[in-house]
């Protein structure tokens, strides 16, 4: 089947990576000009790194294995602490790079921007259009153009994003290795009650990437330009543990990203027609829960595994097949979507009895 995929970052490599596999014939039209840029690093669990495994790739000598998982509170008193199995950081670069090379030469289109469908007024659409005057026609059509997706604004709009209650500062910090304190260790400080925490991840043998939690109204430094920020930053984190201090002071923090987290309801369906929506497209998850990324290599597989065992071949069918994969994944990113939510809210608003949720462990 010719399959077009709109956004090549995790979602549009991996899921074109699963249908070349099925010997589908796929190309990628990414917006982007040139070789991917950007983006820190994220921890891989072991559900994500078999799913990486099962679509042909090894990154045994790109990633950073995590065995323990330490939570401090602001005093650097331990809150929790518990060993990880199979748990790894890795840069993102790293992980897209290898998702690119394994795919079939020409695959990729960068510099494609996706506008609209060409589509009868009523029946499948026909054909994808983008900004440099392309037409692509297919029979299927993946939007994995991530959580601002133009595929679904234009074909499945569905509930629409709710208004951002927390951000994130991400950097990252390199050295020439990772200090023997922070290998192997996924660390997180939260100053309970205070709408503030600072995580540690290495994401390979030289580079440790962190990130702060803040809610904004609290913490409006977070929204500040960029000079003034940086200076905020330096002189907070003097209260913070050792580690926190080291890491954020020696990074570049004019690479600094401030990342506003979405969020969405899930919608009752992923698709309509022939267009399917995948990865952060079709459901955005908050940053709490480290799970975007892995939830969108598991949509690849799911699928890629879905139009091996379904006839796709007439209308009927292809919508059975993708009614299909959204009956698979609902229940699984309905969970993590609640679970997002939990952790926001615990953050936000935390209670004494409240369970803390490790989301490495999930
Ligand atoms: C530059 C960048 C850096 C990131 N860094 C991190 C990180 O350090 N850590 C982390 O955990 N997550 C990061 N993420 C988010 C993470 O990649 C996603 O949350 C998750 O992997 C799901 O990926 P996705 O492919 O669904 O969406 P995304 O990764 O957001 O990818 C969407 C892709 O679609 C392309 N696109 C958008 N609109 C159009 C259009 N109209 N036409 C064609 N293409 C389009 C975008 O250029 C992008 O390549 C980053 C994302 C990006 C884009």
């Amino acid at each position: 089947m010719r399959i077009a995929v709109i956004g090549g970052s995790t979602a549009g490599l991996a899921t074109a990576l699963r249908l070349q596999q099925s010997g589908h014939d796929v190309s990628i039209w990414e917006r982007r000009m040139g070789a991917p840029t950007g983006g820190f690093g994220l921890l891989l669990t072991p559900s994500v790194s078999d799913g990486i495994e099962r679509i042909g790739i090894d990154l045994s000598d790109r990633v950073h294995p995590i065995e323990q998982c330490e939570i401090l509170d602001g005093e650097g008193s331990s809150i929790l602490s518990r060993p990880l199995q199979a748990v790894a950081g890795i840069g993102r670069l790293a992980l897209v790079e290898s998702l690119m090379t394994a795919l079939q030469p020409g695959t990729i289109h960068t510099g494609s921007s996706f506008v609209g469908f060409e589509a009868d007024a009523k029946g499948p659409v026909k054909a994808a259009l983008f900004s440099d005057g392309t037409r692509v026609e297919a029979e299927l059509f993946i939007g994995a153009d991530g959580v601002r997706s133009q595929v679904r604004q234009c074909h499945i709009p569905g509930p629409s994003l709710t208004p951002v209650r927390t951000v994130e500062l991400v950097g990252i910090c390199r050295q020439d290795r990772v200090p023997e304190a922070m290998r192997g260790r996924f660390l997180k400080t939260i100053r309970i009650g205070e709408g503030i925490s600072i995580g540690l991840v290495p994401a390979s043998d030289d580079s440790i990437i962190w990130y702060v939690q803040l809610d904004p109204r609290r913490w409006p430094q977070a929204l500040l330009p960029q000079e003034q920020r940086q200076r905020w930053l330096l002189n907070e984190i003097q209260r913070w543990p050792v580690q926190v201090e080291e890491t954020i002071s020696r990074s570049d923090l004019n690479q600094v990203h401030l990342w506003r987290t979405t969020d969405r309801d899930l919608s009752p369906t992923f698709h309509r027609d022939n267009v399917l929506l995948v990865g952060d497209a079709a459901h955005p998850l908050l940053t709490f829960t480290s799970q975007g990324t892995g939830s969108a290599i598991e949509d690849a597989l799911a699928i890629g595994d879905i139009l091996d065992d379904h006839d796709s071949a007439g209308e009927a069918e292809m919508d059975h097949a993708l009614r299909e994969f959204a009956r698979i994944r609902r229940p699984v990113l309905r969970e993590r979507l609640l679970m997002g939510r939990r952790m926001q809210q615990q953050f936000l608003r935390p209670s004494r009895h409240c369970q803390l949720e490790v989301p490495v462990c999930s």
